[in-house]
């Protein structure tokens, strides 16, 4: 029998996995000279069922990430309303700009805008549901990426290399109901995401010279959030320490 199917085992084990996590962020923020309440945690819950979002909400989470659009939009309507209305719902995963307009009447933030189409889609579709949707510049850290030749992981995994940063950040800042909020990446695989998160704050600085708004740096998962914490992060993305491993597919 697997947790899952146990409603208080399960609620045991969030509750054990979220305190941990809270306890690697303080002990990072603590080791860089950070307060904790500079760094917000984003639980991942894609994958988990809505029923995981309501133990995690009693236990005080308000801010979830989702990564899939049709799934994190049935979870959403299924939540009890009072649930749903504490959540900040944020939008973590590659997106199509078909499915713009279904993520913009549900998320709070998309952190995954790489390229001008996207920014044009979601803008139209916040427009539509009368909401303003806070935009994160997702970048690639992949070596040897950069606008005119792209790497192939980076089709795959999503982001905008480095020099290409400017442009779309320049596109969010002028949509009317788009709020440009910073940048997010995700560590390579295979290399050191000190170095790669270093990168990221870098870009982070050269993009507030110009948007000074624009302050978040969501950066940092489930094995790499404490040197995501050394290098400035704002927000990390926590699934698995705190859910469990995901299934392979789905
Ligand atoms: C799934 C996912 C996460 C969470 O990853 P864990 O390793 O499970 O903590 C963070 N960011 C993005 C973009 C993801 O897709």
């Amino acid at each position: 029998m697997t947790a899952a199917l146990d409603p208080e085992a399960r609620r045991a084990d969030l509750t054990t996995n979220l305190v941990q996590v809270q306890g690697r962020i303080e002990a990072a923020c603590m080791k860089a000279g950070r307060g904790p309440q500079d760094v917000r945690l984003i639980v991942v819950t894609k994958y988990f069922p809505s029923s995981d979002i309501e133990v995690l909400c009693e236990l005080g989470v308000t801010d979830i990430g989702e990564s899939r659009d049709q799934e994190a939009s049935a979870k959403m309507a299924s939540l009890p309303p009072e649930v749903r209305a504490r959540l900040q719902v944020h939008f973590i995963g590659q997106l199509q700009s078909n499915k713009a307009g279904s993520v913009a009447a549900y998320a709070d933030t998309v952190h995954s805008i790489d390229r001008v189409k996207l920014v044009i889609a979601l803008d139209r579709a916040a427009t539509a549901a009368g909401r303003e949707v806070g935009a994160l510049v997702q970048v690639s850290l992949e070596a040897g990426a950069s606008a005119g030749a792209p790497a192939r992981s980076v089709a795959l995994r999503g982001g905008i290399p480095l020099d290409g940063v400017g442009e779309i950040a320049n596109r969010v800042a002028a949509a009317q109901h788009l709020r440009l909020l910073g940048l997010m990446a995700v560590a390579p695989q295979g290399v050191d995401p000190a170095a790669a998160f270093a990168t990221l704050a870098s870009a982070a600085r050269d993009l507030r010279a110009d948007h000074p708004g624009a302050t978040w740096v969501s950066a940092g998962m489930s094995a790499d959030l404490e040197s995501a914490v050394a290098n400035g992060a704002t927000h990390l993305r926590v699934g698995s320490a705190i859910l469990g491993s995901r299934p392979l597919l789905g």
